[in-house]
């Protein structure tokens, strides 16, 4: 769509507020599903859900992109 000149910012924007939530929801059931350890430093899972925290904050919080997916219709 970039390379045909046309103005992707919208359609990037609700992308990335629908999967930074969706990876929280996926990655939350996978920690409850592992219980206490889920919630222990050093395992995969713990890391697992922090790096998905970021993904709905970093480079542009959901809320935000949300706003701006909003501001183009
Ligand atoms: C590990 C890490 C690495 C990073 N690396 C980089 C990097 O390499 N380069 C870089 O440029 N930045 C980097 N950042 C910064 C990152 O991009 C910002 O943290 C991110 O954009 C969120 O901004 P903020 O922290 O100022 O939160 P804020 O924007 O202050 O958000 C805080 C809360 O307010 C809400 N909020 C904000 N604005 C609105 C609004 N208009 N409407 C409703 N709710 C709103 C948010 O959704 C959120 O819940 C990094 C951050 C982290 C944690």
């Amino acid at each position: 769509m970039v390379t045909q000149g046309r103005d992707v910012v919208q359609d990037v924007s609700m992308l990335k507020s629908l999967t930074g939530e969706l990876v929280n929801e996926v990655v939350q059931a996978c920690q409850q599903f592992h219980g206490g350890m889920g919630y222990m430093r050093g395992t995969a899972i713990e890391r697992l859900w922090r790096d998905a925290r970021i993904l709905a904050i970093g480079g542009g919080a959901t809320e935000v992109m949300l706003d701006e997916a909003a501001k183009r219709y």
